[in-house]
């Protein structure tokens, strides 16, 4: 990768898009450069969808020349306040900002900014893979400008900073959840000086508003093996800072020589195995909340040992607040992650007995249309050392999908209704609202549910007939 030639890099550049604006540059008389993420993605071979120029000048003018010379189809937006434009043509679309100086004051992530060079506008950016740029201008087309050997850790796989890390991270915080986000997107390192100075401006991270943050946890949370990143944040103590919750599931505690498991290195085993099995960010997180419960509800009990009853519905309580302040979404996005966090030891339960028809109707009335996310997060949960135990559960696991299958097909339980309604009840005994009404629809449900009777109308009116009986109720006789 190192060794790329000049032809080599121009074959990368190959939209026309480049072509264009060097030429525009070279109308304006000025350096243009491709910068950034993009560069560093080209090298990957990852997709990568905005390009980001540099202009040592006007990135407006620039993008206004090029936007007047490519006519039709072409499309600036000036942002004059931020010095920058954005042109959009044919699908690709293009950021212009003139090189720039910035310097920082302590309590702000806003720098003061002036125009610089191409050097300054490098050492401005936070680690050297992002500080790779490319010159656009016809007679330096395709030349690489790579001042802090970026290119080499691209290659090796490491994330540092091109300036001193210390200065880098304080002045600008949000540089450390997207360090710890390109080693957990890229599976890179992060070279030793820049781990160290994370521990040691960890604190400066209360300057950085929630949306940033969040932003870069989502992009942690759709990494490959996001547990690369939470074990960095836990590692550098960003995480008790940002989420405590899940720090807190970290350690093990012994009593009369009992340990329990870590809860917090079984949380990422279970996170990166459902990261195996889906992309869905919000199964994601049910994956990483599902435990959060457990060091409220744990327990040590003579002559049992450690416990963690109720850790599912405590935990499912703490979903909602954790979201407010994550400024995580508060709509039914948060409601799934709490029905999961809830019903996340349902199958094992099941799985660990018997598996009967109306435990598993039962599971599928209350999962509705998220038992399947359910289910693989279940699967994801047995993290068994023991081989033969995680077989038995997997086997059993088999058993309990197979059952599920076997009863969508039959009836649909994750809509069921049922068949007696209260008002019917009413009318037939007479009564007027009261107790007895829940208990004999509870009990129609039960005889439903456990198989005892088939899941129609004659069937449960019957039942309820004679069920009515046992408690005294008479029908009244109808008169039509
Ligand atoms: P991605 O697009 O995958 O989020 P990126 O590195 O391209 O990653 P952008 O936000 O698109 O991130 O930024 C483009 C470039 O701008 C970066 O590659 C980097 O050079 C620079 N940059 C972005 N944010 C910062 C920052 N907080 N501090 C310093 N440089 C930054
Ligand atoms: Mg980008």
């Amino acid at each position: 990768m190192r060794h790329i030639t000049l032809e080599q890099m121009k074959a990368l550049l190959a939209d026309p898009i480049f072509h264009q604006i060097g030429q525009a540059a070279d109308q304006l008389g000025v350096d243009c450069y491709v910068v950034g993420g993009y560069v560093r993605d080209l090298f990957l071979e990852r997709p990568s969808q905005d390009i980001d120029c540099v202009v040592v000048g006007s990135g407006i003018e620039l993008a206004q020349t090029l936007g007047h010379s490519l006519g039709r189809g072409a499309h600036v937006s000036v942002f004059r306040h931020f010095g920058t434009a954005q042109l959009k043509w044919h699908g690709a679309e293009v950021e212009f900002v003139g090189a720039r100086r910035e310097s920082y004051s302590h309590d702000s992530r806003k720098p003061i900014v002036e125009d610089g060079t191409l050097e300054d506008d490098l050492l401005r950016r936070d680690f050297t893979i992002n500080a790779l740029a490319v010159c656009l201008n016809r007679d330096r087309f395709g030349q690489l400008i790579d001042r802090f050997d970026g290119l080499l850790d691209l290659e090796d796989g490491i994330i540092a900073t091109p300036l001193d890390p210390d200065t880098t991270f304080s002045d600008d915080p949000l540089r450390m959840m997207r360090c710890i986000r390109f080693a957990t997107q890229l599976n890179f390192q992060i070279e030793d000086e820049t781990q160290q100075a994370l521990a040691r401006n960890a604190e400066r991270i209360r300057i950085i508003s929630q949306e940033r943050i969040i932003d870069e946890l989502n992009k942690i949370m759709l990494s490959p093996t996001p547990s690369i990143g939470f074990i960095e944040l836990s590692r550098c103590g960003l995480l008790p800072i940002i989420l405590p919750e899940i720090a807190a599931l970290e350690g093990v505690e012994v009593r009369n020589g009992r340990a329990h498991k870590d809860n917090f290195y079984h949380t990422l085993e279970v996170l990166d195995n459902v990261a195996k099995a889906s992309s869905e960010l919000w199964l994601r997180w049910a994956a990483l909340l599902h435990d959060v419960g457990k060091p409220r509800s744990k327990r040590w009990e003579n002559g049992v040992g450690w416990t963690f009853h109720n850790h599912n519905y405590i935990g499912q309580k703490m979903v909602a607040p954790l979201f407010r302040r994550m400024k995580l979404p508060l709509d039914e996005r948060l409601q799934y992650v709490e029905k999961l966090v809830g019903l996340h030891m349902r199958p094992i339960v099941i799985a660990d007995e018997e598996v009967t028809d109306s435990a598993v109707r039962r599971l599928l009335f209350e999962a509705g249309e998220d038992i399947d996310d359910l289910m693989v997060l279940c699967e994801a949960d047995i993290t068994s050392k023991n081989q033969q135990r995680k077989q038995r559960f997997l086997d059993n696991f088999q058993l309990v999908r197979q059952k599920l299958a076997d009863l969508q097909a039959r009836d649909n339980y994750r809509t069921w209704t049922n068949p007696i309604t209260g008002e019917e009840i009413m009318r037939t005994f007479g009564l007027a609202p009261c107790r007895q009404i829940g208990i004999l629809k509870q009990a129609i449900k039960d005889a439903i549910w456990d198989s005892q009777i088939p899941n129609d109308h004659e069937a449960a009116r019957t039942f309820m007939l004679e069920k009515a009986k046992e408690m005294g109720l008479t029908p009244v006789i109808l008169l039509e």
